[in-house]
C-alpha cells in the first residue's frame, strides 16, 4: 500500500467515504493526503456538505413514501383518465 495518494485518488476517496466504509489503510492515506493539499481538503469539506444536505433530503423524500392518494381522489381521477379516454375515442 503506498502512503502517499494523487490528488485524483484523494479526491476519489472523499467523494466516497460517507457512501462506502473506507478501509483504515485508505482513511489513513485520505488523512495524511488531506493534510498536506489544501485544495484536496477544500474539495473533501464540500464533499461533506454535499452528502449531508442529500441525506437531509432523502430523509424528507422518505417522510412522503407512506403518502397515499385517498379513495375519493383516486376515484375522481379514474373518472377523469375515464372521461378523456371516451372523448379520445
Ligand atoms: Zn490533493
Amino acid at each position: 500500500m503506498k502512503l502517499i495518494l494523487n490528488c485524483k485518488e484523494a479526491s476519489y476517496l472523499s467523494s466516497i467515504r460517507d457512501m462506502h466504509s473506507l478501509s483504515i489503510g485508505e482513511k489513513l492515506q485520505l488523512w495524511i493526503h488531506l493534510k498536506v493539499c489544501p485544495p484536496c481538503r477544500r474539495f473533501a469539506n464540500h464533499m461533506q456538505v454535499i452528502n449531508r444536505f442529500l441525506q437531509r433530503g432523502s430523509q424528507s423524500f422518505s417522510k412522503l413514501a407512506p403518502f397515499q392518494l385517498s379513495q375519493e381522489s383516486r376515484g375522481r381521477i379514474t373518472r377523469l383518465l375515464k372521461e378523456i379516454e371516451q372523448k379520445k375515442s
